[in-house]
C-alpha cells in the first residue's frame, strides 16, 4: 500500500505506536485482536517499560511481572504486531491515514534469528557496567538483556562500554557463543513504514531528587528513592529480595515513606504525582510481607486515594500492616553517625516540629515528562503542553493537536496502571477508526 497513480499514498493499514510500556502494549493488543496491524517502536532493547521494574502493584499487590510477562509474549508472538526495539522515530510525513515514518533502528550487534538467550555470553563477558534496569544497584554485563524476561528474549551488545567497540580486545562473546550469533559488523539502518494513524505512548521519567538537596538523596545512603525502593525489595532484584540498608547491609526495622517530593510543589512540579500515596503504600506493606516486625510511617501532605477501593486499601495498611500515617511538612534529613537518617518535619495536626530517626528513607519522587519529549513531539508535529507532558484535547484526551496521532499513559500526565489501560484502549480504539472502513 504505497502510493497510487497521483504519488499519493493511498490509506494504510497499521498504526505505529511510539512505545512499549503497558500503555504501548496494551493498545498494541486491542489493534491487533481487532485485526489491523501494529508497528511497535520501542527505544530500549525490551519492551515492557517501567511496569516491567516494579515488584508488586497496587490495589491487589499481584506481582508486577506475572501480569506483564504474558502480555509481553503475546505482542512477541502475534503476527499483527510487529516490534522494532532499539528504535526512535526520526521523521514523519503525510497526513491522517497516510503517514510516512522513518525510524532509525539501532544495531544490537546480536543476530536476532541466532540467539537462543541461553547466556553463556554474558557469564564470559569481563566487562562490568552500571545497570539501569536496576536503578544502578548492581552491575550488568557488556553484553546483556535488560530483565530475565525481557521481549525479544535476545542479548544486545552496549557499545559504549564493549572492550572490543571500546579498546578494539575481547571478543569473547563471539568465541564462545556455539550459534555464532554475535556479529559486531551490524550497522544502524533506517526504516521506512506506513501507518494511518499513531499512538504516543512514550511513559514517563522520574523527578531528579538531587535538586532537593535537604533530603539527603546521593549524600546520605540510606535514603533512596520509590523506583529504587522496587528493584530493591524485588525477587529478581540485585538483594534478591532480600531488603537490607544500603549502607551497612543490616536488615531495617524502621522505614520513613516522604511522599509529594518534588510534586505539589510550586518551587518544582505544582501538579499531583497521582500514584505515589498508593505505592509507598504498596511499598511499606510489601516490607512488612518481608519482616513483619518492620514499622513503617508515611508521611504525607494530603492522601490522595481516588480509586475504587483505595481508600479500602489504605485502611487495610494500617489495620494488617502496622503502617503510620503522619500528615507533615518534611523540612530536612540529616544523619546520624551510624548512618540512620533522621526526618525533621513539620506535624501538621499539631504544628509541632518533630524528629524521628529511621533506618531507610524512601523518597516518592514525582512523575514528570520524558526528558526528550519536545524532540519527540517535534518530530510528530504535535503540541505539549506547559508542564511538557504530550497535550491532549480537555474533554478527548488522548486526541493530540495533529489529526490521526494519539495518545495514551503517563506521556499525556501521571497515571497508574489500570488507568494506562483504559487510556490505552480508548487510543486504539479511535486509531482504528481511522484504519478500519465503516
Ligand atoms: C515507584 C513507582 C511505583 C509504581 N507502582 C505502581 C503500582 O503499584 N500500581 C500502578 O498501577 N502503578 C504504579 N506506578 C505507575 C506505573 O509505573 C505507570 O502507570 C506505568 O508505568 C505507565 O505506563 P506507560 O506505558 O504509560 O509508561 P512507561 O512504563 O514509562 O513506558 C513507556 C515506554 O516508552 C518507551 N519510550 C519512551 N520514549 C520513546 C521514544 N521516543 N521512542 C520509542 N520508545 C520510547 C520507554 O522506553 C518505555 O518502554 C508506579 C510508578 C512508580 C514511579
Ligand atoms: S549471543 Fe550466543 S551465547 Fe549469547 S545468549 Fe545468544 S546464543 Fe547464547
Ligand atoms: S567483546 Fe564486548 S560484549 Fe563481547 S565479551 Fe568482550 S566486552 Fe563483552
Amino acid at each position: 500500500m504505497l502510493k497510487n497513480g497521483d504519488g499519493l499514498m493511498e490509506k494504510t493499514g497499521a498504526v505505529l505506536i511510539i512505545g512499549g510500556g503497558i500503555a504501548g502494549i496494551q493498545a498494541s493488543l486491542d489493534l491487533a485482536e481487532r485485526g489491523v496491524n501494529v508497528e511497535l517502536v520501542e527505544k530500549n532493547a525490551c519492551i515492557g517499560g517501567r511496569m516491567a521494574q516494579l515488584d508488586k502493584t497496587f490495589p491487589t499487590n499481584d506481582c508486577s511481572i506475572c501480569i506483564l510477562a504474558p502480555k509481553l509474549a503475546e505482542c512477541s508472538h502475534n503476527s499483527k504486531i510487529t516490534l522494532h526495539t532499539l528504535s526512535e522515530v526520526k521523521e514523519l510525513s503525510g497526513n491522517v491515514g497516510n503517514f510516512k515514518v522513518k525510524v532509525l533502528k539501532k544495531a544490537r550487534y546480536v543476530k536476532e534469528d541466532r540467539c537462543i538467550n541461553c547466556g553463556v555470553c554474558v557469564e564470559k563477558c569481563p566487562m562490568r557496567v552500571n545497570d539501569e534496569f536496576d536503578m544502578n544497584l548492581r552491575k550488568r554485563k557488556a553484553i546483556y538483556i535488560d530483565y530475565v524476561q525481557g521481549v525479544p528474549a535476545i542479548m544486545t551488545i552496549d557499545k559504549e562500554n564493549c572492550l572490543f567497540f571500546t579498546k578494539g580486545t575481547c571478543k569473547i562473546c563471539e568465541s564462545v557463543c556455539e550459534r555464532e550469533a554475535i556479529d559486531f559488523d551490524q550497522k544502524d539502518k533506517e526504516i521506512e513504514l506506513f501507518v494511518g494513524s499513531i499512538i504516543i505512548a512514550a511513559g514517563y521519567d522520574m523527578f531528579d531528587v538531587s535538586l532537593i538537596p535537604r533530603l539527603g538523596y546521593g549524600r546520605i545512603n540510606n535514603v533512596v528513592t520509590g523506583l529504587e525502593f522496587e528493584r530493591l525489595i524485588c525477587a529478581s532484584g540485585p538483594l534478591g529480595g532480600h531488603l537490607v540498608r544500603p549502607s551497612d547491609k543490616k536488615e531495617p526495622k524502621k522505614l520513613a515513606f516522604i511522599n509529594c517530593v518534588g510534586s505539589r510543589d510550586i518551587k518544582n512540579n505544582p501538579y499531583c504525582s497521582s500514584c505515589c500515596c498508593m505505592y509507598t503504600t504498596k511499598e511499606a506493606m510489601i516490607a512488612h510481607e518481608h519482616d513483619n516486625g518492620l514499622k513503617s510511617t508515611i508521611f504525607y501532605i494530603d492522601l490522595r486515594a481516588p480509586g475504587k477501593d483505595f481508600q479500602k486499601y489504605i485502611k487495610r495498611g494500617i489495620r494488617d500492616y502496622n503502617l503510620n500515617y503522619v500528615k507533615a511538612k518534611v523540612a530536612k534529613i540529616i544523619e546520624d553517625k551510624e548512618k540512620n537518617p533522621i526526618v525533621i518535619y513539620e506535624d501538621i495536626n499539631t504544628f509541632k516540629i518533630k524528629q524521628e530517626i529511621f533506618d531507610i528513607v524512601i523518597l516518592a519522587n514525582t512523575i514528570v515528562p520524558k526528558r526528550d519529549a519536545g524532540e519527540l513531539a517535534k518530530v510528530l508535529g504535535v503540541e505539549l503542553d506547559h508542564y511538557n507532558f504530550f497535550k491532549g484535547e480537555t474533554y478527548h484526551p488522548q486526541i493530540t493537536s495533529k489529526k490521526g496521532i494519539f495518545l495514551c499513559g503517563a506521556c499525556r500526565e501521571p497515571m497508574d496502571i489500570p488507568t494506562s489501560v483504559i487510556d490505552a484502549s480508548s487510543a486504539a480504539a479511535r486509531a482504528a477508526e481511522i484504519i478500519i472502513e465503516r
